[in-house]
């Protein structure tokens, strides 16, 4: 019996199986019921009893060991079933994620998308500008309050350098060194002085439009403005033009239209007017065209300007100003589907 066990235990520590059938029928051979333990066990009472006590030890050892060296081969084959189930090189790659577009971006688009079947092409010019294409070229005086170190930011070692207060510095630049006809669209990101709130902040993106050439009339920036509205807001959308003032037009014109939101009806957000300004327009004050280089006498133009934040408002009802700023993912992720 002792020699019986001896050799199960050299068989048991041979053990190996290149399969998880092969390894069932090691489990079969030596621990199943009928299986060769199981039979020497069943033997075990025919053994005399002096020596029991050695081949119950043995025989017990043998179990063990047996029990153990399967086990272990067992898992030995889980986890190589596992490794393949991670690593399987010819699944395809998982979808990357791809970023939204900012919902200033989205407009800002738009309106330039708008402004470009219209025959305007793009104009950009830099952040940092000198008081001249800021202030003095488009014909504001020398005591204007938009000058004010409340609403400018000024670099302290050089008053004459500041972060522009609008766009319209862009304007500037075309026409001291184009000839009409101009045409452009002026999309860009401007600064002001302000404390930061909801509905204020330090900058925020204007676009503005300018057009001039022979014979350009207010009737030729009614019908810019209509067709803007309706494109951007809807071919129901009505305007409304209420006389206005800026140094750089005249005459001036503020311009609402009816309330996207509540359809001219009455709401919060239009404060029940059915009415909301969205722009500012006029034509270009002769002395701008002049200080520019620009005969007042052949040439005459317009000129529009809004903040793209105050038209995104519009479009999306986002009540934070701060919210465009903050880079909050959660807000972002809400424009996917808007391009
Ligand atoms: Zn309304």
């Amino acid at each position: 019996m002792i020699a019986k066990i001896e050799q199960l235990l050299k068989e048991v520590e041979a053990l190996h199986a290149s399969n998880a059938e092969e390894l069932e029928a090691l489990r079969i051979k030596f621990l199943s019921k009928k299986g060769a333990i199981n039979d020497l066990m069943a033997d075990f009472r025919n053994v005399a009893a002096e020596q029991k006590k050695e081949v119950g030890m043995r025989l017990n050892e043998l179990k063990t060991k047996a029990q153990d060296k399967i086990n272990a081969l067992k898992e030995q084959f889980e986890s190589q079933d596992n490794g393949c189930d991670g690593l399987d090189l010819t699944r395809s790659a998982y979808p990357v994620k791809l970023g939204t577009r900012h919902p200033i971006t989205i407009v800002k688009n738009e309106v330039i998308d708008i402004f470009a079947r219209l025959g305007f092409s793009i104009a950009e010019g830099p952040e940092i500008e000198d008081d001249w294409h800021v202030f003095s070229a488009l014909n504001f005086a020398e005591d204007h309050p938009a000058r004010d170190m409340q609403d400018t930011f000024f670099i302290e070692a050089h008053p004459d350098v500041v972060l522009r207060t609008h766009t319209s510095s862009v304007q500037t630049r075309v026409m001291e060194t184009s000839k009409p006809p101009i045409r452009i669209i002026c999309p860009g990101r401007v600064y002001r002085n302000e404390a930061i709130s909801y509905r204020a902040h330090c900058f925020f993106h204007q676009v503005e439009a300018l057009y001039i050439d022979k014979d350009v009339s207010f009737t030729d920036l009614k019908q810019a403005l209509l067709l803007f509205a309706k494109e951007m807001f809807g071919a129901d959308t009505k305007i409304r033009l209420r006389p206005s003032y800026f140094p750089f037009t005249e005459p001036s014109a503020e311009m609402d239209i009816s309330c996207n939101i509540c359809g001219g009806k009455g709401c919060p957000f239009c404060k029940h007017t059915g009415w909301v300004e969205i722009l500012g327009c006029g034509m270009v004050d002769p002395n701008v065209l002049e200080s520019n280089g620009i005969d007042s006498k052949v040439y005459s133009g317009y000129a529009l300007g809004m903040g793209i934040e105050r038209i995104t408002n519009l479009k999306y009802q986002v009540k934070d100003l701060r919210m465009f700023s903050e880079n909050d993912t959660r807000f972002l992720k809400e424009f996917e589907a808007a391009y």
